[in-house]
């Protein structure tokens, strides 16, 4: 079976006035997780921002353990003090590497 893709994640920040679009492309694991994760905690941007919008329609796979992941992430974030409140959009159906490498579910 050939994966015919890359395991990684892109993000990219765009900002508005007062709120942070984080919007992630590519294939969205365990590892991009820890990706968002980081900015989350390190980004100034982010950090001054009074609402962000983690975006994760745009991903072409999606591991439900790193969905997971970021999840439990926002939870132990939201009982901190920060007023910083984040979103996060996901697709209506996400699809796995394992699953994009058995074939088309589109199709059914
Ligand atoms: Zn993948």
């Amino acid at each position: 079976m050939n994966l015919n893709h890359i395991p990684r994640c892109d993000i990219v920040i765009e900002q508005s006035t007062a709120s942070l679009h984080l919007v992630v492309s590519g294939c969205f694991t365990i590892e991009g997780c820890g990706q968002l994760t980081d900015i989350l905690q390190s980004n100034l941007l982010v950090q001054t921002a009074s609402e962000v919008l983690i975006d994760l329609r745009e991903v072409e796979h999606l591991e439900p353990v790193a969905l997971a992941a970021l999840e439990l992430h926002l939870l132990q974030h939201d009982s901190s003090e920060s007023s910083l409140r984040v979103g996060v959009e996901t697709p209506d159906f996400p699809m796995s590497c394992e699953e994009a490498a058995s074939g088309p579910l589109s199709e059914v």
